[in-house]
């Protein structure tokens, strides 16, 4: 095949330009590969334009953490190089206790993440009420995570993608966008495009985000992708209201159930000074259409956290698609049996986050490095739940 830039340059197709997709690109492109990214419809416009940019280390389980501490270290790397449009904040996060057994989940996550290296404090009631005025002043208190911060990820994925040409001219390679017609068909070295064209690469990257896996029909046995839908209501501007990005400890439970249907506290004080109120969580949806009764659960939700949130207004709601795999870890890595058939998917509610991880990890395996982190757990190659 040929190339256009240097001619030992490897080509790597990256199908999908989410921030998945858009940090693969960066990622690659840091390292001298040439680069064609096909998006079907406009880059960042999925899963990453529809959601809130908390970048949260989390500590489901050990795998989920290791990605999520990685990623943040590479998002707080990257801090001083993001632009103004990205609207970096480390702002932390505080995980509100409303009883004693939420107190108890404040000091078993005080514990976990100490032990591992994160910086981490707990709030009593009166400075949980000092931190942040506008709460319920009978809450217990609060974990405070000051590393957690916030982005805007739709100018992320510009910010990434404009790195990406800036590194390719500077390793000599070709850097290539190719938007508004999906990939139909794939394999290790080659897509096809829905208008006819074929494009040939010697790696193949599938950041499809929840249309990853359609590519790939009986390639993964066991595993799925399955859209879970969660809506979002962003409120005018009222800077000061909170500080920090709020989540109620309940949240882990809604979070974790795999019954179709929760809601829990969750809000994010935007640059703008405006509030983002979050969040849902649905399976068996197919269209992000706003359902209002469980925006009007959102409210209530939020309300019974900070009793003056209904004197805010709303601008505008909208769901969007969290990309879910049944273990709750995205899918990184070769799909077996096609070394150069790259997986890069499923990161459900913490895509924005594991992205740069995620992307390292993707890079590493291109270029035959040794990874930070150990790959193991997000192999595709991992046993599914078996859908038959
Ligand atoms: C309500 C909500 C709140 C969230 N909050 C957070 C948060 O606070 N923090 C966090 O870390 N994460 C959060 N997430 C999760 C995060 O949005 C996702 O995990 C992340 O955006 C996934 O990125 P992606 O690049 O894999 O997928 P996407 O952004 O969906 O990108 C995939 C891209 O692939 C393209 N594509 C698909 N099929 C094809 C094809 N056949 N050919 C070509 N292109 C194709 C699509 O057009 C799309 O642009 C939230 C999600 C939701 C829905």
């Amino acid at each position: 095949m040929s190339h256009h830039g240097t001619p030992q340059a490897d080509r790597v197709l990256i199908v999908g330009a989410g921030i998945v997709g858009a940090s693969c690109a960066y990622e690659l492109t840091r390292r001298g590969y040439a680069i064609t990214v096909i998006e079907g419809g406009r880059p960042g416009g999925g899963a990453t334009a529809a959601c809130m940019g908390h970048v949260v280390v989390m500590d489901d389980s050990e795998a989920q953490f290791a990605l999520g501490h990685y990623s943040q270290r590479l998002w707080d790397e990257l801090s001083d190089r993001l632009p103004g449009s990205v609207e970096r904040d480390l702002c932390g996060t505080l995980w509100v206790a409303e009883d004693d057994e939420e107190m108890a989940a404040v000091h078993a996550k005080h514990a976990f993440y100490t032990e591992r290296g994160v910086k981490v404090e707990i709030l009593d009631a009166p400075a949980l009420r000092r931190a942040e005025p506008e709460l319920r002043p009978d809450l217990l208190g609060a974990l405070r995570v000051p590393g957690d911060s916030v982005v805007y990820p739709p100018t992320a994925v510009d910010f990434m993608l404009s790195e990406a040409v800036r590194h390719a001219r500077e390793h000599g390679v070709d850097f290539e966008l190719v938007c508004g017609t999906p990939v139909e068909r794939l394999s290790s070295h080659w897509v096809a495009l829905r208008d006819g064209r074929r494009l040939e690469g010697d790696w193949v990257v599938v950041s499809a985000g929840r249309g990853a896996l359609d590519l790939l029909p009986e390639a993964l046995p066991g595993h799925a992708i399955r859209p879970r839908k969660g809506h979002l209501v962003i409120t005018d501007r009222r800077p000061g209201f909170c500080r920090h990005q709020l989540v109620e400890l309940g949240y882990l439970k809604s979070a974790h159930s795999s019954g179709d249907s929760s809601v829990a506290f969750n809000l994010q004080p935007r640059a703008t000074g405006q509030m983002l109120l979050g969040s849902s969580r649905q399976f068996g949806r197919d269209t992000a259409e706003v359902e209002l009764d469980i925006v009007h659960k959102m409210v209530d939700r939020g309300r019974h956290f900070l009793p003056r949130l209904g004197e805010l207004q709303a601008v505008r709601i909208w769901a969007g698609f969290r990309p879910a795999t049944d273990d709750h870890l995205p899918l990184v890595g070769p799909v077996p049996g096609h070394e150069t058939l790259l997986l890069a998917a499923g990161h459900e509610g913490l895509g924005i986050t594991t992205s740069l991880g995620t992307a390292r990890l993707i890079a590493d395996r291109v270029s035959g490095v040794d990874p930070e982190i150990d790959p193991t757990p997000y192999l595709p190659s991992r046993p599914g739940a078996d859908h038959g």
